[in-house]
């Protein structure tokens, strides 16, 4: 394989894709699709409402240990270069981990590749691992350009590839919000880099600007391509990647394979191998997942009890609309259980403050519509409790996900009609 190493540093291929695509998806803000419309409105009548069927949210959640995935091969042995050999090795890295192992090829070849793959799973290192293979071994150097949903994680892949470019003389930049922009103004002048990492407000503010040129990057990574529409980037995603306009490369990768984004997937890559990952939380393989069959009428009360619980001790609560999402907080707190509500209608700064105090432990319970919890990360959620049952599979799963985070286990109960 080394001799036939495809160079990137030319932007050679031409992205199909990328010339006369700006017609319509930068207009749609958020993910779109089903969730956006029920999520955000709060207006909708019950009769319209059908459930998602109850058997579909039974699962004894399996230990994340034994769907663990078994390699094939062992970094040792792969046929990249033995600097990359070493930096992988002084991070402890012996065996590849499924993405890894199942993506490295196509990256190799330059191909673009979609990998279904969650936080977990090994994915930086499945894209940064080809990439720089690539750069030690071509003659000209190329940049790529990551771009992630949170500051969190743009810092962890920056971290990531300083780890696995040990001894090696590459740069690296991340730019995001909540950080002095001036800072980046400087340093981006300094010189040029290798690897861009940036969450797409902070890189469009930059390209805006006129302090980035964004063509000069070969190869785009879409990291965590579901969560940044989960949290409403469609828009700057496009953007960006229509400004980058040609490039050699590009990759994504997202927790969720969604017949919604299709399109928009389509627009991004071209003749995309798509590999899915069998190991990870994705699926909420690991999340026991439970129906409790309520009367209507009794349900604020087993709400009630359920709280009462020793177990529960942070605990998300899910329902349709803005207004049941108000009802149950304010039942909860009657019944004295501190709890807490997220959605449309309360301001970012007071969610930011409900959102504190959850994760601060200060109150039990944190209830939210869909729209509000989108993107939401917190560690150690004991229990999400739908207390109406959501009326699609993606959206079961992506509530159920916000528990057993981290490789831990986690509880979801739904509560249905009688
Ligand atoms: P990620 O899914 O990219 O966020 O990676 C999850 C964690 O696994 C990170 O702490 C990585 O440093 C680590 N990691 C990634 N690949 C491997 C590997 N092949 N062996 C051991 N640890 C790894």
């Amino acid at each position: 394989m080394d001799n036939t190493r495809p160079s990137r540093s030319g932007k050679g291929r031409s992205n199909a894709n990328s010339n006369n695509k700006k017609k319509s998806y930068g207009r749609n803000s958020g993910g779109g699709g089903k969730r956006d419309r029920r999520g955000s409105g709060g207006g909708r009548s019950n009769h319209n409402y059908i459930p998602l069927p109850a058997e579909m949210m039974v699962h004894q959640g399996v230990p994340l240990k034994t769907v663990a995935y078994h390699a094939e091969t062992k970094f040792p042995d792969w046929k990249i270069n033995a600097k990359l050999k070493s930096a992988i090795k002084a991070a402890g890295w012996v065996y590849p981990t499924e993405i890894q192992e199942k993506t490295f090829e196509d990256i190799a070849a330059m191909k673009d590749v979609m990998g279904i793959a969650t936080t977990g799973t090994g994915k930086t290192g499945a894209f940064l691992i080809p990439l720089i293979d690539a750069l030690l071994e071509s003659d000209k150097p190329f940049q790529t350009l990551v771009l992630a949903p949170t500051r969190e994680l743009a810092l962890q892949i920056e971290q990531e590839f300083r780890t696995l470019t040990l001894g090696m003389k590459y740069n690296a930049i991340t730019l995001i919000g909540g950080r002095n922009i001036n800072t980046d103004i400087v340093n981006l002048k300094k010189r040029s880099y290798h690897l861009v990492v940036a969450t797409p407000g902070r890189l469009k503010d930059l390209y805006q600007q006129g302090k980035i040129d964004l063509q000069e990057a070969s190869v785009l990574v879409l990291d965590e391509f579901d969560r940044m529409l989960d949290m409403g980037f469609q828009k700057d995603v496009t953007y960006l990647a229509d400004k980058i306009g040609e490039r050699d490369q590009t990759l994504l990768f997202s927790a969720t394979l969604d017949k919604s984004q299709q399109k928009l997937i389509d627009h991004f890559l071209t003749d995309p191998v798509t590999v899915k990952v069998s190991s990870g939380e994705a699926s909420a393989e690991h999340i026991n997942q439970t129906v409790k069959f309520v009367d209507p009428d009794d349900k604020f009360d087993t709400l009630i009890d359920m709280l009462k619980e020793p177990e529960m001790k942070r605990v998300l609560i899910f329902a349709e609309t803005k207004h049941r999402v108000k009802k149950v907080t304010k039942k909860l707190n009657q019944a004295g259980i501190s709890a807490d509500e997220i959605h449309g209608n309360k301001s970012q700064n007071y969610r930011q403050k409900a959102l504190g105090a959850f994760k601060q432990g200060k109150i039990k319970a944190l209830c939210a519509t869909d729209v509000a919890a989108r993107g939401l990360d917190i560690d150690d959620i004991t229990h999400v409790i739908n207390f109406e049952a959501p009326t699609d599979y993606d959206t079961y799963i992506h509530r159920v996900g916000r528990t057993g985070r981290a490789g831990k286990g986690g509880e979801a109960i739904t509560l249905y009609d009688k």
